[in-house]
């Protein structure tokens, strides 16, 4: 039978590292690149400052500023809403870009 410390260690230990193993699997998630079928339907650009002469880019228009970002303001990558698995550059654009609220 475990001890109240052996109980009271697991309960702290389990969630912290199944939270752990989360954060883990979010970090490793494939980063989208520009030669992926589903990238190059939206004409995606690791970097935005590359996408000026694609047709609806807009200057100032980033992944880190568009409605379907998934990752934090400070995140150099993060979820895309069109991506499923996948991790884009904050510094990226897509013509799928939209205002966030919009
Ligand atoms: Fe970036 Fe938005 Fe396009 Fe996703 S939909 S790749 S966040 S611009």
């Amino acid at each position: 039978m475990p001890s109240r410390r052996q109980i009271l260690v697991r309960a702290i230990a389990v969630p912290a590292l199944l939270g752990a193993a989360a954060r883990a699997s979010a970090q490793d998630a494939a980063l989208l690149k520009e030669s992926d079928a589903e990238a190059r339907a939206v004409d995606y650009h690791a970097d935005a400052a590359t996408a000026t002469k694609s047709p609806g880019y807009q200057p100032g228009q980033t992944c880190a500023n568009c409605g379907l970002w998934g990752g934090e303001p400070r995140d150099a990558t993060g979820g895309c809403g069109l991506f499923f698995g996948k991790q884009v550059a904050a510094i990226g654009w897509c013509k799928a870009w939209e205002k966030k609220g919009g």
